[in-house]
């Protein structure tokens, strides 16, 4: 028997709590994470995830997540799914109801349909102001060019330049959840979901539904799952580096930060940056980032609730 543990980015609290409170009746780490997962992304004031999360230059919300079983290696994701909400259910319903890992899109939209998930609009009010608004910040008019690949690039941009890694102007493009459990029978799951990059182009897919990017979990070595500019984690493999480090014997604080150093060596532009959850199958928990300010929830079996903590970064 294990004691039950997890270990999240910044905006899991509720779904951490409610998935607390599963583990220790014995539920799985699968079903936590999903749980977790699943909160965060029905709560509509959460624009990073799910129902409300940004839409993309067209004005689309494209939904993407990941969920891996640490027992198993199994994992299944969705990318750019329109129309439905819970793309962490399809996730896992891609793991277990289909021989793929990945599914995007329209197969993703006849999948959910098949399996008689209700079709529901995710975008709100609220976030479809905030996108005509960010139009409006950057005198452009929806609609009124073909070429998206410059209006996504200067919506995306930070307005001021000069604010070099991480300031308030790309923060608000940017949020996902990642959620790692232990549970009970000391079996480890990630989950990760995302409605992506605010203002992306369309079909962009960032890190959070590729297995070995954004999401990595192996009961023997530990489990790493990250937030903020996909790209970068694509590039290195970030959640899977993680896990090989701590495979080839570093501890996870060291394991943690030679995933930074690996996003360190990329050419980010202003206002990109990458933070990490990960854990050992012991239950040892860390967060990391390459950005000061940053921190990560977690709660073990004796606390009453989640609590915050400093993400480490490279020296
Ligand atoms: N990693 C997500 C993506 O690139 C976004 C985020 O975490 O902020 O789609």
């Amino acid at each position: 028997m294990s004691a039950p543990v997890m270990v999240a980015s910044e905006n899991g609290r509720r779904g951490m709590m409610a998935a607390m409170a599963r583990l220790r009746e014995g539920g799985s780490a699968l079903d936590a994470v999903e749980l977790a997962c699943r909160i965060v992304e029905d709560d509509p004031d959460d624009h990073s995830v799910g129902y409300g999360g940004l839409p993309n230059v067209l004005g689309e919300v494209e939904l993407d997540a990941s969920i891996m079983d640490g027992a198993t290696l199994r994992a299944g994701a969705v990318a750019a799914v329109q129309g439905y909400g819970r793309a962490i259910t399809l996730a896992r319903r891609v793991m277990e109801e289909t021989p793929h890992v990945l599914i995007v899109a329209r197969g993703a939209e006849r999948l959910a349909s098949e399996l008689g998930e209700t079709p529901q609009d995710q975008r709100t009010e609220e976030a479809l102001r905030r996108w005509r608004e960010r139009y409006d910040e950057r005198g452009l008019t929806p609609g009124s060019t073909e070429n998206l690949r410059n209006v996504a690039r200067t919506l995306t941009r930070p307005l001021n330049l000069q604010d070099k890694i991480y300031k308030a102007a790309r923060v608000d493009t940017l949020g996902t959840v990642n959620f790692i459990a232990l549970d009970t029978h000391g079996n480890l799951a990630s989950a990760v979901s995302t409605s992506g990059l605010g203002w992306k182009y369309p079909g962009r897919v960032g890190d959070s539904p590729l297995i070995g990017a954004g999401n990595y979990c192996d009961n023997r070595y530990g489990a790493a799952a990250c937030t903020g500019m996909g790209e970068l984690a694509i590039r290195v493999s970030t959640a899977r580096s993680l896990v090989l480090y701590l495979k080839c014997g570093m501890t996870l604080r060291d394991a943690g930060r030679e995933a930074l150093r690996d996003l360190l060596a990329l050419d980010a532009g202003a206002g990109q940056y990458m933070n990490i959850v990960a854990m050992t199958p012991d239950g040892e928990v860390a967060g990391f980032t390459t950005v000061p300010g940053k921190q990560y929830l977690y709660q073990r079996d004796d606390m009453v609730e989640p609590q915050l903590a400093d993400r480490w970064m490279v020296e």
